[in-house]
């Protein structure tokens, strides 16, 4: 067994669903990211199943993955989507989403941004600082618009994950301090071109624990209850995405565990009329998709052993960026008999950074296809050009067919758009 239930191994084969990865990997070359169709709809189900017969809006966190075919997939299921860019929202237009059903996040949206999820017709703008919210207030009094408006606030909770992915402590960038909360939405309620919704919150990514939800669960109620006492109504309430996923033996809380508690306390607190709003990222797409690589070479030195292999922190950068693990499998493992060397799986990368794995047991040739798993989310996205290398080649598998969702970057497009000076 293998961390990601639709890649599984068939005859002593890794597989996607039904296709042999040895088999893409010859077709499409490497590296490839591949992503099984049906396990962004499980993915997708548990959410499903959880927000059952109830009043819950699911807007995908769609940084984690925003490929047209993983869009269009999760836009068919029914989600929304949540963006953070004016490219984002490109992209969701592009594939016929709902506009209606997009919420956007983010500290640094621009006059342009604005504008065009104005004029897109976005469900709510989750406002993150009161510099943000006066550049709406005018942005949409120009545009004769009345923005939707949720002020995103910190809570200051600890979300027991990496600092680079938790988001809602006191000193991270994000959000409003909860502590300043009312008065900001006085300041909000006071302009005729803004509208006020609802009340955002995003305390970080890969958490595992239910509590942290929990604790900021405390505190926005807590602000609710403040803001209606002042005679400020929500519609919604929207905790944000962050449900983890198993790398390696992780068991993360799963979304039923999450509402079945958010909506105990909406009873408990009498605010059953709340909609609540999730932003899953990871947890839709992480183990749906795995980065294919070919050992390039072996290199054994006095103090470690390394396999060199052709993908490269421009593909995947979460491992020297978060210290993040990726369990590594060969794809058509050898059953050899002598313990297998531990290798450090590194890039071609000029870079000491450029690792993917460190410290795997492993029985290695060169020419081997190695899997990266887990790589649905926060892999391609992040990728880059970094050392001219043109970007992977995505697939999506559906059953035993297999269609390439993004091509892999011609070397000339690694310039073309470039000029020389003419003088
Ligand atoms: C990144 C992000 C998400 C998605 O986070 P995951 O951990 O991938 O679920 C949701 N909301 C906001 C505001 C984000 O920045």
């Amino acid at each position: 067994m293998t961390v990601a239930p639709h890649f599984q191994f068939q005859d002593g084969v890794l597989h996607a669903e039904d296709v042999a990865l040895e088999q893409l990997a010859q077709e499409h070359g490497t590296p490839l990211y591949v992503y099984s169709r049906q396990a962004l709809r499980d993915a997708w189900e548990a959410y499903r199943i959880a927000s059952e017969g109830r009043d819950v809006l699911i807007c995908y966190g769609m940084k984690a993955n925003s490929n047209l075919a993983v869009l269009d997939e999760f836009r068919k299921l029914g989600s929304g989507f949540d963006i953070v860019s004016g490219g984002e929202l490109a992209r969701v237009l592009a594939i016929g989403g709902d506009p209606s059903r997009i919420v956007f996040s983010g500290v640094g949206k621009q006059v342009w941004e604005m504008q065009a999820a104005l004029n897109a017709g976005v469900k709510c703008f989750n406002v993150e600082s009161e510099a943000e919210l006066l550049r709406l207030a005018e942005v949409a009094d120009q545009c004769g618009k009345v923005a939707p408006v949720s002020l995103r606030v910190n809570p200051d909770v600890d979300a027991h994950t990496h600092p680079y992915i938790s988001t809602g402590l006191k000193e991270n960038k994000f959000g409003i301090a909860i502590e300043n909360a009312l008065t900001v939405y006085q300041r909000a309620m006071s302009f005729p071109s803004l509208r006020v919704v609802g009340v955002d919150c995003h305390i970080g990514s890969q958490i595992t624990e239910v509590s942290p939800y929990l604790d900021a669960l405390d505190k926005l109620i807590a602000l609710i209850k403040q803001l209606a006492a002042h005679g400020i109504q929500l519609k919604h309430m929207d905790l944000g995405g962050g449900i983890g996923i198993r790398y390696t033996d992780e068991t993360p809380l799963t979304p039923k565990q999450l509402l079945d508690e958010v909506f105990l306390a909406l009873q408990a607190h009498e605010l059953t009329h709340l909609q609540i709003v999730l932003e899953p990222g990871r947890s839709l797409v992480g183990n749906a998709g795995v980065l294919l690589t070919r050992v390039e070479y072996l290199k054994h030195t006095e103090a470690r052993n390394f396999a060199i292999v052709d993908a490269a922190m421009n593909d995947l950068i979460r491992p020297t960026l978060y210290d993040a693990w990726h369990s590594v499998e060969p794809v058509t493992p050898r059953s050899g008999g002598q313990p297998a060397p531990s290798y450090d799986i590194v890039g071609p990368i000029c870079e000491s950074g450029d690792w993917l794995a460190k410290d795997r047991q492993l029985d290695l040739q060169h020419g081997d296809l190695l899997a990266i798993m887990s790589a649905g989310a926060y892999a391609f996205t992040m990728s880059s050009q970094y050392n001219s290398r043109p970007r992977a080649a995505e697939v999506m598998v559906d059953g035993a067919k297999a269609t390439v969702v993004r091509p892999r970057e011609a070397l000339d497009s690694l310039f073309d758009t470039e000029s020389v000076l003419t003088d």
